[in-house]
């Protein structure tokens, strides 16, 4: 074989390798309900819903503080090519209101406050001031705009409702699939509500029912429906540091109670749980908000239920229950 039949007999080979890829591709690729998420909480539900029906991606990186992020351009051209986009409120994302104004395709695209008809609670009054039950459950309406806790998914029932919301939107702009949507929602459905009464059952009988935690204002939701008492060193951001009042607080706090553990959070601020942990002495347990998880987690198939599952282990170390 001289050069010129050698890079033939290639040319050939390439050719049948690409197009026997072609016909490999399933036949529905094209189809599929393209879907882009906010956060890992919405990512984790829409996939769970629309399995192979749908090609769902996560808008923020992993790893990023959600309540900080700026709209990129690149992200409304991102968003504008899918079908279907899943933001949680307008208090979570407020700039979700700019892509709704901005992308031009609006027939194609459908806005999902997924958090619409949620319960939302009212966030800590006083900056320096965190600790205390949150009291009074707000209904979603006009008047929470910018004062509401935006960490809703944390409460199974909001779950539930968001769950809902995406589905109707699956089956809006997909309407063919739709039994299919609607059991796979039905069951997840079921997952969390049987959650749920797990946290009820087996955080009812504890030897202290206060989590103190080192990092933002993210368990209100939890606390409130599982009448726990929740302090945290920071408000809804990481961005300021706490007083040192408020550390001297929670190490009162600590030795008072004769806390054996300290919360903190993976991605924001564990310097000060440690720091507080070695005042103390209290150890130091991990306590997920569900949106702060890292690519490789996302990677190796962590799941928002998992995260729920690791947080209950860890309240009930932490609050020493049967
Ligand atoms: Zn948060």
């Amino acid at each position: 074989m001289n050069a010129k039949k050698i890079i033939l007999f290639f040319l050939i080979v390439l050719f049948f390798t690409v197009s026997c890829k072609q016909a490999d591709e399933p036949p529905g690729e094209n189809a599929r309900l393209k879907v882009v998420a906010t956060i890992f909480p919405l990512y984790d539900f829409a996939r769970n819903i629309g399995g192979d029906k749908i090609k769902v991606t996560m808008l923020l990186p992993p790893s990023s503080d959600p309540h900080h992020y700026e709209l990129k351009p690149d992200d409304i051209i991102r968003i504008g090519k899918t079908n279907v986009f899943l933001f949680t409120s307008f208090e979570m994302e407020p700039w979700a209101r700019k892509v709704i104004d901005t992308v031009a395709d609006k027939k194609n695209m459908l806005a999902v406050e997924t958090g619409q008809g949620a319960l939302f609670l009212p966030l800590p009054q006083h900056h320096e001031h965190h600790s205390g039950n949150p009291s009074g459950l707000k209904e979603n309406n006009a008047d929470h705009a910018a004062k509401a806790d935006p960490h809703i998914w944390l409460d199974f029932d909001n779950a539930q409702k968001m769950i809902d919301n995406i589905t109707k939107a699956f089956i809006l702009k997909d309407p063919i699939n739709s039994l299919f949507y609607e059991k796979n929602a039905r069951d997840y459905k079921f997952r969390l509500i049987d959650l749920d009464k797990k946290y009820r059952e087996q955080l009812s009988n504890c030897k202290t029912r206060t989590i103190l935690h080192a990092g933002h204002w993210a368990f209100a939701y939890p606390a409130k429906r599982y009448r726990l008492q929740y302090m945290a060193a920071y408000n809804i951001s990481t961005d300021a540091e706490p007083s040192p009042q408020q550390i001297l607080a929670l190490i009162e706090k600590i030795k008072d109670q004769k806390l054996p553990y300290i919360y903190y959070e993976d991605l924001a601020a564990p310097r000060l749980a440690a720091t507080i942990a070695s005042e103390t002495g209290a150890g130091l347990l991990k306590l997920s908000n569900g949106q702060d998880i890292r690519k490789k987690d996302i990677l190796n198939g962590i799941s928002f239920v998992f995260l729920m599952e690791r947080n209950l282990e860890n309240l009930k170390k932490g609050m020493q229950c049967p």
